[in-house]
């Protein structure tokens, strides 16, 4: 079983649903409104759990009822909450209106997220793990941290850089493993993105930067894995009816890890978390949508 560390945000999602945005300045009624977990550290902290790695969820949660459902909802999917710093800000909230035809507004206002310093990382202790996931919801200077004292434990880093702006791509050069998706990768690598071959032309690029693992996602086509030995690997996706794609890639990466860590070889690890994220994009939600291990294991046949 893997023993993963996940540092980062955790948010609660309020979702409305709306015929017509509002334009500024003016009030209209919602249909309706729904509260679902969310953040990408604790989605991914949920799809590694769920695919039965043992998990410690790191970060900062407000003082307020979000936070205690946040926390609570952490605890009953099994995960070590102990790390979690309760902060005087309020809870990280999205504020999402949405309506049919797609079209969304988003207001993510990170709170307590953005308050949990390195000074919190104290109570951890990093060598318990086989590795430690981060992503780009919380303070740069706490990813900078943790990749420090990985570093000093001897712990891999899986950086998943989301939202990339503001990522600092300095940090490309400390991690074991990167994992992003077409958008990111672009951005990081200054290259197009959309098919395998731009893929691998970026995933080139980017290993410049002495990255010794690298995955692509590419959303309905599949995932590119290449790392510094020369080993490439295309994984198709698993054609599904895709009703949500929200939380496909934090699906991905938790599904990932909790395998490949979890003593799985990787070419299986690589179509485990393929079948994994196309079973989150099969029914709608976030961290509602993450399949269970035996889920999975029955979707491979
Ligand atoms: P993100 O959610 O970060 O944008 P992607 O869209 O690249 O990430 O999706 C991550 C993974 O989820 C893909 O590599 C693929 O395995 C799976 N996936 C995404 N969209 C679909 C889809 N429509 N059908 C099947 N699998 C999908």
């Amino acid at each position: 079983m893997a023993n993963i560390l996940v540092v980062g945000s955790m948010n609660m999602d309020i979702v409305t649903r709306v015929r017509c945005l509002p334009v500024p300045g003016e009030t209209i009624q919602g249909l309706d409104t729904g509260f679902h977990a969310g953040g990408k550290g604790a989605n991914q902290a949920c799809a590694a759990s769920r695919s039965g790695a043992s998990v410690t969820m790191a970060g900062g949660l407000g003082s307020d009822a979000f936070g205690r459902q946040l926390y609570s909802q952490l605890e009953a999917e099994g995960i070590d909450t102990s790390a979690i710093a309760i902060k005087p800000e309020t809870s990280g909230i999205a504020l999402i209106t949405t309506e049919a035809s797609g079209e969304n507004s988003i207001i993510l206002s990170p709170g307590a997220n953005f308050s949990y310093s390195a000074a919190d990382l104290e109570v951890l202790d990093f060598s318990r793990y086989d590795v430690i996931l981060l992503q780009n919801e919380i303070q740069g200077s706490v990813n900078e941290e943790v990749l420090t004292r990985a570093e000093e434990a001897g712990v891999p880093v899986c950086i998943n850089p989301a939202p990339v702006h503001g990522f600092d791509p300095a940090q490309l050069s400390r991690i074991r493993l990167l994992i992003v998706n077409e958008t990111e990768a672009e951005a990081l690598s200054g290259l197009p993105v959309e098919s395998f071959g731009e893929a691998r032309s970026a995933g080139k690029q980017l290993m410049k930067e002495g990255i010794p693992q690298l995955i692509i996602t590419l959303g309905s086509k599949g995932s590119l894995y290449m790392d510094a030995d020369g080993t490439v690997i295309e994984t198709p996706s698993y054609p599904v009816n895709a009703v949500d794609t929200t939380a496909a890639g934090d699906t991905f990466i938790g599904a990932f890890t909790a395998a490949y860590y979890g003593g799985m070889d990787l070419k299986a690890s690589l179509h485990y978390a393929s079948a994994a994220a196309a079973l989150a994009v099969s029914a709608a939600g976030a961290q509602s949508s993450i399949p269970v291990k035996g889920q999975v294991e029955a979707f491979l046949g």
